[in-house]
């Protein structure tokens, strides 16, 4: 069984400007690492499809849809928040970065691959039912998990986010849902200042200082996330991984590394061997430093591929 590695090259044509940190760079810097360690020659790759508007409307209501395609712009770049923005290749981006998470859930599902990442951007997990923010339009991994469970018929997904923001986009469309368990670590207080007050039963929020390094990152995965997990027993997991985590990132103020991708990705490995059969769909999020994110993100898809 392989990891499907799928992307687009429309996802580069979403541009926010200058010095934005969220920028098409991030996705070169990926693809150079993986070639550079050999990677691509053991991964199955795939070229993302533009997800249909219906398959965004399972997670937004296709009013906000609508309005997202409708903001960009023909040229230049239009703001929707301080942080957020739209060029003229956005909308593109935006459908392929949610399609790729559609065809990997539907890969993985036809076990044409025992798991796959997505190497997409724009990201996706702050953005919430009806509000694009920090960098954020559609929520990618929402879409993949919610096409799992109502195309594919699942009745349990969980989804990881060890992104080093709170993903209160994915918590918006899915606290409360009992067919989804979402296990979480961030910095806290820190962006988006949320997660925090009284989630709902099927959120395990773990908000951590900032100086949060690989031992107290590991102890809380082990103590809090692993233990719901396996409780939970999902029949597919679904992964925002974000990269900005990692020491050498500077917008945020954890200390990870890449040993500590490779480690919690084994966790999660081990627990989608045990009730999931292996089904792994990883969507890429944050990751800034452009160095750190190409061999963090290298060595999260070493892993995924036992190689
Ligand atoms: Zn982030």
């Amino acid at each position: 069984m392989t990891t499907a590695f799928i992307t687009h090259r429309e996802c580069w044509l979403h541009d926010m400007g200058a010095h934005h940190p969220e920028c098409p760079e991030r996705l070169s810097a990926i693809n150079d690492r993986l070639i550079a360690a050999g990677l691509d020659l053991y991964l199955s790759f795939h070229d993302a499809p533009p997800a249909k508007l219906e398959q965004i409307a399972r997670v937004h209501p296709m009013d906000y849809v609508r309005s997202i395609a409708e903001s960009a712009p023909q040229s230049g770049i239009v703001h929707l928040d301080p942080d957020t923005a739209m060029s003229a290749g956005t909308w593109q981006a935006v459908l392929r970065a949610a399609g790729a998470g559609i065809l990997a859930t539907d890969l993985v599902m036809s076990a044409q691959v025992e798991n796959a990442f997505c190497s997409v951007r724009p990201p996706g997990h702050h953005a919430e039912r009806a509000k694009a923010m920090g960098f954020c339009f559609f929520n990618n991994i929402a879409i993949a998990a919610t096409h799992a469970l109502e195309v594919h018929g699942l009745d349990r997904v969980a989804v990881v986010d060890f992104d080093v923001h709170h993903g209160n986009g994915t918590e918006d469309i899915f606290a409360g849902d009992p067919r989804v368990l979402m296990v979480g670590t961030f910095q806290h207080p820190f962006y988006p200042y949320s997660g925090t007050d009284a989630p709902a039963a099927n959120m395990v929020n773990v908000p951590l200082p900032a100086g949060t390094r690989s031992d107290a990152f590991r102890e809380v995965v082990a103590e809090a996330w692993l233990p719901a997990l396996r409780r939970f027993a999902p029949e597919a997991i679904f992964i925002s991984a974000g990269f900005d985590a990692h020491y050498e990132d500077d917008m945020a103020s954890f200390g990870l590394v890449e040993a500590d991708y490779a480690w919690v990705t084994r966790q999660i490995k081990a627990i989608a061997a045990e009730s999931a059969q292996g089904r792994i769909v990883s969507m890429l999020e944050g990751g800034y430093a452009l160095s750190a994110l190409g061999r963090s993100v290298t060595t999260h898809v070493k892993e995924l591929a036992d190689l």
